[in-house]
């Protein structure tokens, strides 16, 4: 079987389209991921992982991936965590590009990790706001939302991170020191969503129902559980376009044309260039959740 070799790793295949016809094939998801690594890794080494596999390439059947298995590949690693049934299972997650490409040899387009660590995976270090608006809904009221965000997070001193989610939305994303409980952090973002409905419930909603949704943005704090995941940085999207989950500035979002305006090779294009890590600081920022 002839394959491409990309970053050490053999990749076979590599002439699949795996976005449909015409569109980058596996040997370009590849050589994507090995191209951007070294800005997407900061945010997804040594969190457990959930992968999205598309063995017959976007078009056919996808299907989400928790739990590990050694035909992954070799750098691909596995952290025995606790189920939510008591019981334990073996969780994936990797720490270098090597074990990346891996997966992408295993048709993994999309990478979603924990807000947590895999040393200890009952203390996140990350509070997440996924911004999901109704259809319709115009671009400039999700950036409206997500400046809210930043700044009812900044009035108790957390700065906070912006990215495009690489399908309809924004998500905003705040690092903290380790202690807080799940549940605690969970409390935390629910009391900033509450607010936020109370004083425009034209504009958002709060509860995962979608009968309600109709012209609001949901305002989705329930990605603060433990085991819930959202997608990285960089990340690929397993949607037709290639579009890519991409680490933005606070004041480039405005210009944006939605949360799809990066694909594939606008990502590569990106990696190049002095915007590539808006999102550097947050490694270094030293802060606590009140
Ligand atoms: P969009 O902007 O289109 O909403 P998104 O990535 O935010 O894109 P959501 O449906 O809002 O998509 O989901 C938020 C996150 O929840 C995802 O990034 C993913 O990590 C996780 N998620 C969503 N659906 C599933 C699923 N079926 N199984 C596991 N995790 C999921
Ligand atoms: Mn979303
Ligand atoms: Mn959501």
């Amino acid at each position: 079987m002839a394959g491409q070799h990309v970053g050490g790793i053999t990749i076979t295949h590599p002439e699949r389209e795996v976005f449909g016809e015409g569109g980058p094939t596996k040997g370009d998801v590849a050589a994507y991921y090995e191209a951007v690594a070294s800005h997407m890794l900061p945010e997804l080494r040594g969190r457990p992982l959930s992968l999205v596999r598309c063995p017959q390439g976007t078009t056919g059947q996808c299907f989400f991936q928790k739990h590990h298995s050694d035909k992954l590949g070799e750098h691909v690693k596995a952290v025995t965590l606790m189920e939510k049934d008591g019981g334990e299972a073996e969780y994936i997650y990797v720490d270098d590009v090597a074990g990346v490409l891996e997966l992408v040899q295993m048709n993994t387009l999309e990478f979603h990790p924990w807000g947590a660590r895999a040393d200890k995976p009952d203390q996140p270090d990350r509070l997440i706001f996924d911004l999901d608006p109704a259809t319709g809904v115009a671009w400039k009221d999700i950036v409206a939302a997500a400046r809210e965000i930043r700044d009812r997070l900044a009035e108790v001193k957390l700065e906070s991170f912006v990215r495009t989610s690489g399908g309809k939305g924004l998500h905003v994303v705040a690092p903290f020191r380790r202690g807080p409980s799940w549940d605690a952090v969970k409390a935390f973002c629910e009391g900033i969503a509450d607010a936020m409905v109370a004083d425009k419930p034209q504009r958002y909603i709060a509860q995962a129902s979608k009968a309600k949704r109709e012209g609001l943005i949901f305002i989705d704090w329930l990605r603060n559980t433990r085991g819930a995941t959202s997608v990285t940085g960089w990340s690929l999207r397993a949607r037709p376009g290639a579009p890519v989950a991409m680490p933005v500035r606070w004041d480039e979002i405005a210009r944006l044309k939605g949360g799809g305006a990066f694909d594939l090779k606008k990502a590569l294009k990106r990696a190049k260039s002095a915007d590539a890590d808006p999102w550097a600081d947050i490694a270094t920022l030293k802060q606590s959740l009140p």
